[in-house]
């Protein structure tokens, strides 16, 4: 159980760009526990304020959580005000705070990315205040600290309210990593777990299983979605497909 995605030099050559984006802007909401940015640049700080964007048929709000910069993402079917969120990573508190904080939310549906501990922590607080339906690809949920009510498979597809999310397994950082795909007005909207991250495939913990992920993500994701799509990733800062595509004959031969 390794769940550190990335050195942290890594993330780091992305997040000033991003930081010095989010920080020239004001807050919109503010809440006790939780304050929420109405603009999104995909830089969220570790225990500061969430940043929500509007894309028409659905909301994004971003927070990270937690020791190790753990992403959460709430979405929102605006139609209808049903919410999913996209690991419950940590600090149930500000994960309640948030679905709060998004006018009227309610909140039906867990979608945890992988098995990794840093990505459940919630899991069980969250189920219990909102009464959630768990989802999880079938080899990483035996692994969760609560029951899964129903697991997806590669191309199946999760509901939001009315809004379909489209699932990619990618097998490498665990056996039941999945992504999700929102395919908005403006472009897809990637989801990636610890699957990819700015600057390179998530962790691996032998040459097949890097082998494997970098297969999976060059057939299903690189060979799939355009350079627009955008990535929010399970750690750090999001990036797109378009910014990371060149680098992936770098990736293959340095092995990680
Ligand atoms: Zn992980």
């Amino acid at each position: 159980m390794d769940p550190e995605p990335v050195a942290a030099g890594r993330r780091e050559t992305t997040s000033g760009r991003w930081r010095r984006l989010a920080t020239a802007r004001w807050k919109s909401v503010r809440c006790a526990v939780v304050d929420v940015l109405d603009t999104y640049s995909g830089h969220t700080d570790p225990g500061g304020a969430a940043a929500r964007r509007d894309l028409g048929a659905l909301t994004i709000t971003k927070v990270s959580v937690g020791p190790m910069d753990n992403n959460a993402y709430l979405l929102v079917c605006t139609a209808t005000g049903e919410a999913l969120l996209v690991d419950a990573a940590n600090e149930p508190e500000r994960l309640t705070e948030l679905v709060a904080s998004a006018g009227g939310a309610q909140l039906r549906t867990t979608v945890t990315t992988h098995r990794h501990y840093d990505h459940w922590q919630a899991l069980g607080a969250v189920r219990d205040k909102f009464g959630t339906r768990q989802i999880a690809h079938p080899l990483d949920a035996p692994e969760l600290p609560v029951p899964v009510d129903d697991t997806v498979e590669h191309g199946g597809t999760i509901s939001v309210g009315q809004v379909p999310l489209e699932v990619i397994h990618l097998r490498g950082h665990t056996p039941g990593s999945i992504a999700l795909v929102y395919r908005g007005d403006d472009g897809p909207h990637l989801f990636t777990g610890d699957s990819l991250f700015p600057g390179g495939p998530g962790k691996t913990g032998s040459a097949d299983d890097f082998a494997s992920l970098m297969d999976d993500l060059e057939e299903r994701v690189f060979g799939t979605l355009p350079d627009e799509t955008w990535v929010y990733p399970g750690h750090g800062d999001d990036t797109t497909l378009g910014t990371e595509r060149p680098s992936l004959p770098e990736w293959r031969a340095r092995g990680w």
